[in-house]
C-alpha cells in the first residue's frame, strides 16, 4: 500500500488562472480591436490583465459579489474581454445577451438570469436603455468600447467606471471551480429561451480538449480571430483558449461582412479564425469578386450549421484548411471536430472530401446515438437516431430548472439527427425538429442543401418540411440567388434547380416546390432561420417561378 501524504497541488481550474497566465508569459502580445468606425486600438495581454483587475475593483466596491449576474450587450473587443474577466475574476457571473434578439426575448433572459448590471457597446445603448427598462434588476448600465465616439447619453464609460481604482488587493480566484463563470441563453426556437450556466471547471477543460492538435491546434505563434461572437454559445472557447495559450487575438468588433474581415486578416497576419457558415460564404464571395485567389489565413473552424462542400472548396482554394465542427449551448460549446484520424488519412481523395463533410468525431466528450426507445444503435455510418453526449462540459439542468436535463442513464439528447461511422465521425443528418418524414421516410434537409449549394447561381438554399396528403410532408426548397444573378433572365430557374438536384440525390428527395426569395431568414446567431421560413409558407407566399 502506497504510504500517505504524497500528492499533487490542490489547484482549482478557475479561468482568471488562464488570464493570470497570458499577462505573465505573453504580457506584451497584442490584443486588436476593431472599433465600428473601422479603426483599429492596440493593446496587450498586460493592458488587459489590469483593466480587468480595474473592472473587478470597481464592481466590488459597487457591492457585487460572487454569484451576482452581470450582463454584457457587445461585440467582440478589448473591453467586452475585460468585463468578462474583471465580473468572472471575483466569482460573479457573466451573462453574454445577443443584441440581435427581439427585446421581448432580451428583457425576458435578463429578468430570468437575475441581471443586475449591463456593460453595453455605446453603439447599443438604446437597446440597453429599452432592455433595462423592463428588466427593473438591472440598476446600472456601463458603456464599452471607443471612448472616443462619445454620445453614451446618461450613462458612464468604463474608463469612468474604473476612475480611482488601481488593481491593488483586488485577489481572483480562491473560490470552487464549480461556481458558474458565464452564463448564455438557447435561442429559444421551441419554446422560451433556456439557460446554460459553464463553470469555471467546464470552460477551463474545454479551452484545453480545444487547444489540442486533434481539435484547433491553437498554440502562441497563432493570430486568432474570435468571429463567432462572445454571446454565441461562449465564443466556441476561443476567449479562454486563446489566452490559454498566448496567441495574439484579433477582436472584429461588429463588423462581419466579407470585405471588413479580408482587410482585418490581412493587415494582422490573422492564421486562425472561426465562425458560422454564413460569414464566410460572405467572406468567400467579396474574395470571388475581386478576383482574390490566396489569403493569409491558415485555419478557419466552420460550426454552428453544417459547413456545405462548396464552402469547404471556395476557403481551401484560398489556401485556409477548413476545421468542421460541432456544438451547442448546452456544451462549452465545442464537442465533435472533424480532424482526420490514420484511417481517414488512409481513404481516397474523394473519400476524404465526404468525410470533411461530416462533423467529425468527439473532443472531451463521449457520444452515441439512439432510437426511439433509447436503445444504442451501431456506429455503422448508416444506422441514423438521436444524437446524445456527456461529459464535464455537458449540461446537467438548465437555470432554474428543478430537474435534470439528462436521461435516466446520465446522458443530453442534443436534439440532433444523426450517424456514426466506422472511423467515429458523426453525421448530422437534421435537427430533430426540422426532419423531414416524407411516406414514412426520413428526407435530410442538410443534404439536400449540400447538393443545390454545388450550383452556380445559388448563395444560400433551405429546405423545409411542409404537410402533404398523400406523402405525409414533402420538402419545399427554398433559394437566395447569387447577388450578380439576374433573376429575369427567362429560365425557369425552379426546373433548373429541380433537375440539378435530380442528377445528385434520390429522386423522391427532390424538392416538388421550389420558391426563389430575395433573401433567406438568418437568425440571431447568423443561422438560417427555418422557423422564419415556416411560418413564410404558411403565410402562403407563391413561388416567383
Ligand atoms: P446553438 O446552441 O445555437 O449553437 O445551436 C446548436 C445546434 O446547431 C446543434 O444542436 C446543431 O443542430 C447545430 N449545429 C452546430 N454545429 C453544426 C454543424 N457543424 N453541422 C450541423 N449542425 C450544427
Amino acid at each position: 500500500m502506497l504510504p500517505m501524504g504524497g500528492r499533487m497541488q490542490d489547484w482549482p481550474l478557475t479561468v482568471d488562472r488562464l488570464l493570470d497566465g497570458a499577462a505573465q508569459w505573453h504580457g506584451a502580445t497584442e490584443i486588436v480591436t476593431r472599433y465600428p468606425d473601422g479603426s483599429v486600438f492596440r493593446s496587450s495581454y498586460a493592458d488587459l490583465a489590469l483593466r480587468a483587475r480595474l473592472v473587478s475593483q470597481a464592481l466590488r466596491k459597487a457591492g457585487v459579489g460572487q454569484g451576482d449576474v452581470i450582463a454584457t450587450l457587445a461585440s467582440n473587443s478589448l473591453d467586452h474581454l475585460a468585463v468578462w474577466y474583471g465580473v468572472m475574476g471575483i466569482g460573479a457571473v457573466c451573462h453574454t445577451l445577443n443584441p440581435r434578439l427581439h427585446d421581448d426575448q432580451l428583457a425576458y433572459i435578463a429578468n430570468h438570469a437575475g441581471d443586475r448590471w449591463l456593460f453595453a457597446d455605446g453603439m447599443l445603448v438604446a437597446q440597453a436603455g429599452r432592455i433595462a427598462a423592463r428588466a427593473p434588476g438591472i440598476g446600472t448600465i456601463v458603456t464599452i468600447n471607443d471612448p472616443r465616439s462619445g454620445g453614451f447619453g446618461e450613462y458612464p464609460h468604463l474608463d469612468e467606471f474604473i476612475v480611482g481604482c488601481d488593481g491593488a488587493d483586488c485577489a481572483w480566484g480562491g473560490f470552487d471551480e464549480r461556481l458558474t463563470a458565464g452564463l448564455c441563453y438557447t435561442s429559444g426556437t421551441t419554446g422560451d429561451p433556456k439557460g446554460v450556466a459553464y463553470t469555471h471547471r467546464s470552460n477551463t477543460l474545454h479551452a484545453m480538449n480545444t487547444m489540442a492538435p486533434d481539435a484547433f491546434a491553437l498554440s502562441a505563434r497563432d493570430v486568432i480571430m474570435p468571429v463567432v461572437p462572445m454571446y454565441h454559445a461562449n465564443t466556441w472557447g476561443l476567449a479562454f483558449s486563446g489566452p490559454a495559450v498566448g496567441a495574439k487575438l484579433v477582436m472584429p468588433g461588429p463588423q462581419l461582412d466579407g470585405g471588413s474581415l479580408h482587410a482585418l486578416i490581412e493587415a494582422e497576419g490573422v492564421t486562425f479564425a472561426a465562425g458560422v457558415p454564413t460569414v464566410w460564404q460572405g467572406y468567400v464571395d467579396h474574395l470571388r469578386e475581386r478576383g482574390i485567389a490566396r489569403t493569409s489565413m491558415q485555419r478557419v473552424v466552420v460550426g454552428g450549421s453544417a459547413c456545405p462542400a462548396s464552402l469547404i472548396a471556395a476557403l481551401e482554394a484560398l489556401g485556409t484548411t477548413v476545421i468542421h465542427a460541432w456544438g451547442m449551448t448546452e456544451l462549452s460549446p465545442v464537442g465533435l471536430v472533424a480532424t482526420p484520424t490514420p484511417s481517414v488519412l488512409a481513404l481516397s481523395t474523394d473519400e476524404q472530401r465526404e468525410q470533411a463533410l461530416k462533423q467529425g468525431r468527439p473532443i472531451g466528450i463521449d457520444a452515441r446515438i439512439v432510437d426511439e426507445s433509447g436503445r444504442a444503435l451501431s456506429r455503422d455510418g448508416s444506422a441514423v437516431g438521436h444524437l446524445e453526449v456527456r461529459g464535464p462540459g455537458v449540461i446537467e439542468r438548465y437555470v432554474g430548472h428543478a430537474h435534470s436535463a439528462l436521461s435516466d442513464d446520465g446522458w443530453f439528447d442534443t436534439g440532433d439527427i444523426a450517424s456514426i461511422d466506422r472511423h467515429g465521425y458523426v453525421r448530422i443528418t437534421d435537427r430533430a425538429k426540422d426532419i423531414i418524414k416524407s411516406g414514412g421516410e426520413w428526407i435530410s434537409s442538410v443534404d439536400v442543401e449540400n447538393a443545390l449549394l454545388t450550383h452556380p447561381d445559388v448563395a444560400l438554399a433551405a429546405v423545409i418540411g411542409i404537410a402533404h396528403d398523400k406523402w405525409g410532408e414533402r420538402p419545399k426548397l427554398y433559394v437566395q440567388l447569387r447577388p450578380s444573378l439576374d433573376e429575369g433572365d427567362g429560365r425557369d430557374l425552379a426546373q433548373v434547380f429541380r433537375d440539378y438536384l435530380a442528377a445528385r440525390i434520390a429522386r423522391w428527395w427532390v424538392p416538388d416546390e421550389v420558391e426563389i426569395i430575395g433573401t433567406i431568414p438568418i437568425g440571431a446567431t447568423g443561422k438560417i432561420d427555418k422557423k422564419a421560413l415556416r411560418a413564410l409558407h404558411e403565410a402562403g407566399s407563391q413561388p416567383a417561378y
